[in-house]
């Protein structure tokens, strides 16, 4: 079944207030004779507005679970329910609408476009979504005041900070007032105020409304969190406690 259907809004509304389930998650890579299970049967409720972090070793998981969560990835078996709608079982057209429309990813490592300016880059996330020019225009300069950086639309990356590079990599993911916002060790690229620089956005984004999950191997990060998950194996254990 899908709840996806041609409105804009996308996404159904889900009956409960989680905006993920997922059910018995496992993926399974396969290579040559070898057969990698890296998520082992996961099941995990995310609800609306919460801020969760992700901790765990290295091969853990933690990027496989990141990408079923973000529909780039399905599972080998079981299902990811996003705000009603099992991206288990969705179509390859239906994932996209739902990585345009609802999940803003920002990632270590910033990928911003070097030639384009912070305008340009955050534009770039309107693309599939068909606004009017004017409309993109004043969503842009929104999200860039969002992050605090109404005064650098015009710089390309190289002429910004660390900290401000992600912060327009934020203000791309926001652009297009996703659900939900995926990071994957957001600030494990900053030096220290840096890092708080960007925990103070993503805080405020979460007061707002907007579910955060985030990788990190950063305790200081994973202190601010509503719910703190360690993903060990494959497992998801809970160590908010
Ligand atoms: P983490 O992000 O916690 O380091 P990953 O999700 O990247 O963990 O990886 C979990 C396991 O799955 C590891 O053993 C890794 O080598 C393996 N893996 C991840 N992606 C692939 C892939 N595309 N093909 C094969 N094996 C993979
Ligand atoms: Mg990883």
């Amino acid at each position: 079944m899908t709840m996806i259907d041609t409105d804009p809004a996308a996404v159904g509304d889900a009956p409960t207030a989680a905006l993920y389930r997922l059910t018995d998650v496992t993926r399974t890579y396969r290579q040559k004779q070898r057969v990698i299970k890296a998520l082992t049967g996961v099941g995990l409720e995310i609800g609306a507005g919460e801020f969760v972090t992700i901790q765990g070793p290295t091969g853990g998981g933690k990027s496989t679970l990141l990408q079923l969560l973000g529909a780039l990835d399905r599972p080998s078996s079981g299902s990811v329910v996003l705000a009603g709608t099992d991206l288990a079982k969705a179509s390859d057209a239906e994932l996209g609408r739902v990585r345009a429309r609802e999940i803003g990813f920002v990632f270590q490592g910033f990928n911003l476009i070097p030639t384009l300016t912070a305008a340009e880059n955050v534009d770039m996330a309107l693309e599939p979504l068909g606004l009017p020019k004017a409309e993109r225009a004043t969503r842009v300069a929104e999200a860039l005041a969002h992050v605090g950086l109404a005064d650098r639309t015009d710089h390309k990356p190289t002429e910004l900070s660390g900290g401000q590079q992600q912060r327009v990599a934020i203000a791309r993911a926001i652009v297009k007032r996703p659900r939900v916002l995926l990071a994957d060790e957001p600030t494990g690229n900053l030096d220290e105020s840096m890092r708080d620089e960007i925990l103070a956005v993503l805080e405020g984004l979460c007061a707002e409304g907007l579910t955060l999950i985030v990788v990190t191997h950063d305790s200081a990060v994973a202190r601010r969190a509503h719910r703190r998950l360690r993903l060990d194996k494959g497992t998801v254990r809970d160590i908010t406690r």
